[in-house]
């Protein structure tokens, strides 16, 4: 993810969401769930979404509304998602719905895998967006939906805890989606500032540019220690890999956000314009701070943590 990302943030997010959609099956679901779906997930032959985030409930999903009710053997879903990555082309969507609203966020909410092309799924508004616009976002509707018992993902009541382990290792992947434009926009500031010529010399020439360039390396450096080793510490299930996984992302997207704010600078005008890829890697940075929970929201994980 971290070298895709250093070309296009967009191509990384197709293998990130396709973890995404994944995790919640292969950490929680059934041999029968595994089967049918993870064969088709990881040759690519299918695409997931992640339908977590609602309208009201972005930071907060405890505070979801849309609902499974019991059907004799199956479930019945309505509501409504806000914000989900592969909306349109999906083909299985991991749906999380309030199942027992007496039992609260922690145990009222459940995890379902919906096949995309069931009777009662549906495409609605598609966001345009400031960056990463390769990547199709947007609110899928279920209404109506009927989903087989097997299609549950874990036991019911269990859909928090789905949610949260597998957003506690895919946000590994937006560290790296960070740390890759962190690295791809430096790279390219760097080429750029030993052609550039101004006063009669390349611009990489100036102090102030190298200084620049010298902190963007450095940030990139660091961030990708602390992502490694988050990596390593959620390979070996370690008690604090959570709070690594959090640091990693608020690190590598904070080094994103300025790196390739940076680097637009570095390119001057030529920075600003679409000519050059910098300005696309600063837009597509941002996304890095707020999705798969806000940087303020790694920073009260971490906090809890002290
Ligand atoms: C392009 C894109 C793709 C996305 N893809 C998906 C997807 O595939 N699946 C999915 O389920 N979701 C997805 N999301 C949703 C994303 O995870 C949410 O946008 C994010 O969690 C923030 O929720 P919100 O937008 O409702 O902001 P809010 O929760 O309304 O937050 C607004 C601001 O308040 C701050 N804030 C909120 N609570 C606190 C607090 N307790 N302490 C301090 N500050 C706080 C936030 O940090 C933020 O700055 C996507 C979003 C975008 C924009």
């Amino acid at each position: 993810m971290e070298e895709l990302a250093k070309a296009c943030a967009s191509t990384a997010l197709i293998l990130m969401i396709q973890e995404l959609g994944s995790l919640p099956i292969k950490l929680f679901g059934s041999d029968e769930l595994k089967q049918r779906y993870l064969p088709r997930l990881a040759s690519g032959e299918w695409s997931p979404a992640f339908a977590l985030s609602e309208v009201e409930a972005g930071s907060d999903p405890g505070g979801m509304r849309t609902r499974a009710v019991r059907d004799g053997d199956d479930w019945i879903l309505n509501g409504e998602k806000n914000w989900i990555t592969n909306l349109g082309i999906a083909d299985l969507f991991v749906v999380f719905a309030v199942t027992d609203p007496e039992q609260g966020h922690s145990h009222g909410i459940s995890a379902f895998a919906v096949e995309a092309d069931w009777p009662g799924v549906s495409v609605g508004k598609l966001e345009h967006k400031m960056g990463i616009r390769g990547s199709p976002t947007g609110q899928p509707v279920f209404t109506d939906v009927r989903v087989p018992g097997a299609n549950l993902i874990g036991e019911a009541g269990e859909g928090f805890k789905v949610a949260m382990a597998t957003l506690d290792r895919s946000r590994l992947g937006v560290a790296a989606q960070g740390l890759g434009l962190a690295q791809g926009a430096t790279d390219f500031a760097a080429a750029y500032a030993k052609e550039r010529r101004q006063f009669g010399k390349p611009i990489i020439g100036f102090q102030g540019i190298q200084f620049k360039l010298a902190d963007m390396e450095t940030q990139c450096a660091a961030a990708r220690e602390l992502l490694y080793k988050a990596c390593a510490k959620v390979d070996r299930l370690e008690p604090d890999m959570g709070k690594y996984s959090a640091m990693a992302k608020l690190f590598c997207s904070d080094t994103a956000m300025n790196v390739t704010t940076e680097a637009v600078q570095v390119l001057g005008g030529y920075g600003y314009v679409k000519e050059y890829p910098v300005e696309r890697m600063m837009r597509d940075a941002k996304i890095t701070q707020i999705y798969e929970g806000t940087n303020e929201i790694q920073r009260l994980v971490i906090a809890r943590t002290l």
